[in-house]
């Protein structure tokens, strides 16, 4: 682990299993069924200035995610939540931004399936500095293009769960990075707009914003639910429907929302220019609240 190129402070400490370890020693058994089968779940977390963002909504998802898959983790969510700020400040982090990613797998086991032939899930926290898109992005816009591997079917692996099993996502994401994109609209087993590979997409149209509901099979992102409570103290209708790629072209704004993303302004999406080509007015409000709400400066 401490040979790898892409972990640039090697003197990192992970939380695993109740303790804090160096990276040599961040090490999950190949028997993990985690790794074998991507039985497991987890979160993608920000912190800024020290402080949790959204940490009981990330909680919340996380454990309804594992009692879905039928995963007991073996920590309460007060105790997961202490542990998340101990690795913090094991790292340093404890007064600044951060990103932040909670695992439970289910185990060490065998080669059959069933989870009953595992013992005890493992869990493990990792912090350190966040990667984000590039800030140019949020001034000039970004570009989409519509991907042609559809979003897990919602009756299958529900995309509520956020397990670890991202093979949907991944190969979405190889397709729009060869288009040229960092991100890609993933539509569902009906043709309706479900999300993109790692965010919740957004449109607005004659001042309405519009989101696709987590029917469409969308992961039922944590931002995503900031953005709807910011959208309404600022008066602006929202509604959570079934939106077709048309929807998406004729709209006057576009965004994405994630927690590492923030919220990202689109301006082309498969060739159509969107609105007036530059990242939208209602759009730029919004990440400005958020981004308030993310000093501490604004409650939603
Ligand atoms: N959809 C998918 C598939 C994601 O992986 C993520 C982020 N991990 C999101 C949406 C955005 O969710 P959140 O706002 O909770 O980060």
């Amino acid at each position: 682990m401490s040979d790898n190129p892409y972990v640039k402070n090697k003197n990192l400490k992970i939380y695993l299993n109740g303790e804090l370890v160096g990276l040599d020693e961040a090490k999950i058994s190949v028997f993990d069924h985690g790794l074998l089968y991507g039985d497991g779940v987890f979160e993608g977390i920000r912190s800024y200035n020290g402080r949790v963002f959204e940490l009981d909504a990330h909680m919340r998802r996380l454990y309804d995610g594992a009692k879905t898959i039928r995963l007991e983790i073996p920590l309460s969510a007060e105790q997961f939540k202490e542990s998340i700020y101990q690795t913090l400040k094991a790292n340093g982090l404890d007064a600044k931004d951060a990103y932040i990613r909670a695992v439970v797998t289910r185990g060490v086991g065998y080669l059959g399936l069933h989870p009953a032939k595992t013992v005890n899930p493992s869990v493990f926290i990792i912090t350190d500095e966040c990667e984000l898109y590039p800030p140019e992005l949020y001034e000039t816009g970004m570009e989409l293009v519509t991907v042609a591997t559809i979003r897990n079917h919602p009756a299958a692996l529900s995309p509520r769960v956020k397990s670890l099993n991202y093979l949907n996502n991944i190969l979405a994401q190889i397709e729009c990075v060869d288009a040229g994109c960092v991100e890609g609209i993933m539509l569902n087993h009906e043709g309706h707009v479900a999300e993109c590979t790692g965010d919740n997409i957004f449109i607005l149209r004659d001042g309405e914003l519009q989101t696709p509901p987590t029917s469409a099979g969308i992961l039922e992102g944590i931002t995503r639910s900031v953005v709807i409570r910011l959208a309404k103290r600022r008066g602006i209708p929202v509604q959570e429907k079934q939106l077709l790629r048309y929807d998406l072209y004729a709209s006057d704004e576009c965004f994405l929302t994630g927690s590492a993303a923030e919220i990202a302004p689109i301006i082309k999406i498969d060739g159509r220019v969107i609105g007036t080509g530059k990242p939208g007015k209602i759009t730029l409000e919004l990440l400005e609240d958020f981004r308030a709400v993310t000093r501490d400066e604004l409650q939603v």
